[in-house]
């Protein structure tokens, strides 16, 4: 066998994966799994969005583009950051990638050196950490706390820099956590990241599935200074039912949105031409399947999260966005079923799996083992469902 590279073998899989796999065999395996493990929309992409990208197949719509993406598609995401965020960019500071994930991936590569330190708040998104650790760069992990709704708070931030910290990477609305930030909140984390100069890697991907009213802000418009030290990461994967297309996009000062679309022209070239064509349409067509979606999650968080925090020993707090609960379950820890110890959420997610045959995510796969992530991307029914079981096995553990 040959080496690999340190860069490949320094690389954890995916903690998600091993259970995710066993709930894919149980399923295939004929059994009836309860799947609240998932990270994508349940609903299919708009039919508008759809129509599109196959009219630009018909038009020949079917070669390279630029490699940043489309001047038609640029235009149109200049159009949404300024009328959703108040920001104001140029097309050449946009970049068009194969999803977030990749813009993620391109930001990371440009922005972050051998022994950069980059502030990461726990619980964070699996990614993050690879593609900083790919990067070179040291993630420095700052554990938040639910009671504050598992955000970072100015004085956390304030404990963990130092002269090499060179980046911090925010998530709002959060994915595990479905935490929103407020305005205020991000003024206060702002002034302290433009006074030491460290660069923000914004990542709004769920900026649209925000509830009861919940306003979500982009730290980059809180004014100039800022705005010239954030890269502002987004895309059509969640807000559209769009994960399947991979268009992601950054927006960033003009030398880092130049040098990731430099990288990008040595790696993938342009995203998708008819993706990309289909997300102009997303970006600027009728935005009620968005609201509809909105409504119908907004109505799923309300219900899973009665049930959750009417079960003794479960605690989750109200979250603002995304399709996710993450509660706490530390009140389990130490307690036993059918023998077997909980020694933290990935025994309980294993418990849960195989004998409640419902897959939820152990919170050990964002950097916290005493809560796990439901996702109420499902349909009603399959909540009620799910959350029957949860409850009627969690009673039985004493
Ligand atoms: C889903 C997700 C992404 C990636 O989205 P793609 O555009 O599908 O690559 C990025 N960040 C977070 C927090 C996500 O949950």
């Amino acid at each position: 066998m040959t080496r690999l590279a340190s860069r490949a073998t320094g690389i954890s899989p995916s903690p998600t994966l091993s259970i995710d796999a066993r709930a894919k065999k149980m399923v295939a395996d004929g059994m009836d799994v309860v799947n609240f493990g998932v990270g994508e929309p349940d609903f299919d992409t708009p039919d508008h969005i759809k129509q599109a990208a196959v009219e630009a197949l018909q038009k020949g719509m079917t070669k390279y583009t630029p490699v940043a993406g489309t001047d038609r598609l640029k235009a149109a995401i200049v159009k949404k950051f300024k009328e959703d965020n108040g920001l104001e960019y140029q097309p050449s500071q946009i970049v068009v990638s194969a999803g977030a994930k990749h813009s993620l991936y391109n930001a990371f590569q440009v922005l972050c050196q051998e022994g950069d330190e980059v502030i990461l708040p726990a619980p964070y998104w699996v990614s993050y950490l690879e593609q900083i650790k790919l990067a070179g760069g040291i993630p420095v992990i700052v554990q938040t706390r639910a009671s504050n709704g598992f955000k970072l708070t100015p004085e956390e931030l304030e404990s963990v820099l130092t002269r090499r910290t060179r980046l911090i990477v925010l998530n709002s609305p959060s994915n595990p956590t479905g935490s929103v930030y407020t305005r205020a909140e991000l003024e206060a984390l702002g002034e302290i990241l433009a006074r030491q100069g460290v660069v923000i890697i914004s990542d709004e991907i769920y900026e649209k599935l925000v509830y009861d009213g919940t306003e979500h802000v982009s730290i980059a418009s809180l004014g100039p200074e800022l705005k010239e030290l954030t890269v502002v990461i987004n895309g059509v994967s969640k807000s559209y039912a769009m994960t399947g297309w991979r268009i992601g996009y950054a927006a960033a000062p003009q030398p880092v949105a130049k040098a990731m679309a430099d990288l990008q022209s040595h790696s993938t070239s342009n995203p998708t031409s008819i993706a990309q064509a289909a997300s102009v349409a997303a970006l600027e067509g009728p935005q009620e399947p968005l609201a509809e979606m909105v409504r119908e999650f907004n109505r799923r968080r309300d219900y899973m999260l009665e049930r959750v925090n009417a079960i003794e020993g479960l605690s989750c707090g109200r979250p603002g966005g995304a399709f996710y609960l993450f509660p706490d379950m530390s009140a389990f820890i130490g307690r036993e079923f059918k023998g077997k110890r909980i020694g933290g959420a990935g025994d309980l997610a294993q418990v849960l799996l195989e004998d409640a045959l419902v897959a939820v995510v152990p919170g050990v796969a964002f950097g916290d083992d005493r809560c796990f992530r439901l996702s109420y991307a499902a349909s009603m029914e399959r909540i009620v469902e799910g959350m029957d079981r949860i409850e009627r096995l969690l009673s039985q553990m004493k």
